[in-house]
């Protein structure tokens, strides 16, 4: 594969795997071969996301076919363990099943691999920062101080293992009121961008907090697969081309 970016955040919740997944789509949109590595082993939410189910078949001895849709491969732990099975797993196990999943996947020539990282900094995020050639890392937080206090820290991690920051993204931005169109901006607004700006790190844009975003996440149809033309996916397309 030519390029890896990694795609991190400091706290949970504030939608990386959402943003992951759309931006892969948007890579795909551009006429890119991509492929998403869910590497968030303790919550693994790619194979939902993408509306997968179902198990990736041997090609061989220690090779596994991804699965694909919507034009994207994806490999997710999801997808070997039952959704209700917690992953026990120490350090050690996880690093084994993240390099497992980059080396033993038949991944072919692609262009991009998205990499879904668990939130914040620990054995997985340097797992990927030492054994793989990260293009870089895309941050994800929420306007809020609490999220970005954490984004912070992922940056410096990532600057200490030298894997370059490729830019920070704004998520759930402000809340555009269906009923009257009110634009409330329920996490606060413009943090990430004066975070990014003070840091001189490329800000990449912001994603506003919309019901479809999270209806069609839910749904396993994406928002850049069902409506490709739609506002909500300009935003993730624009972000993959400035990448
Ligand atoms: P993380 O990977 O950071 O833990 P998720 O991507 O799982 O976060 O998102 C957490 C929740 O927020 C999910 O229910 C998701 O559908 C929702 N969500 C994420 N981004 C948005 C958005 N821009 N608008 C609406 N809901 C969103």
């Amino acid at each position: 594969m030519r390029h890896i970016v990694a795609v991190a955040s400091g706290k949970g919740g504030v939608g990386k795997s959402t943003t992951s997944c759309n931006l892969a789509l948007g890579f795909a949109a551009l006429g890119l071969k991509v492929g998403i590595l869910d590497a968030d082993i303790y919550g693994p939410s790619q194979q939902k996301l993408f509306g997968l189910r179902g198990k990736p078949r041997l090609l061989g001895p220690r090779m596994l076919e991804p699965l694909e849709r919507f034009g994207v491969k994806v490999m997710s732990i999801g997808f070997l363990v039952e959704e209700d099975n917690a992953m026990v797993w120490r350090g050690p196990m996880v690093i084994s099943a993240i390099t497992q999943m980059l080396r033993e996947v038949a991944w072919n020539d692609l262009d991009i691999l998205v990499v879904d990282l668990p939130p914040g900094t620990g054995d997985a995020q340097l797992t990927m920062a030492q054994q793989t050639p990260l293009a870089g890392a895309v941050i994800v937080s929420t306007p809020q101080d609490i999220a970005l206090i954490d984004a912070r820290r992922g940056i410096e991690m990532f600057k200490k293992v030298n894997v370059p920051i490729l830019g920070l993204i704004e998520n759930m931005a402000s809340f555009c009121c269906p009923a009257c169109n009110h634009v409330t901006p329920i996490f606060g607004h413009g943090g990430a961008r004066l975070d990014a700006e003070k840091r001189g790190i490329p800000f990449l844009g912001e994603i506003p907090l919309d019901m479809v975003i999270r209806q069609t996440s839910d749904d396993g149809r994406p928002i850049v697969a069902t409506d490709p033309e739609g506002v909500h996916a300009k935003h993730y397309i624009g972000i993959a081309r400035q990448l």
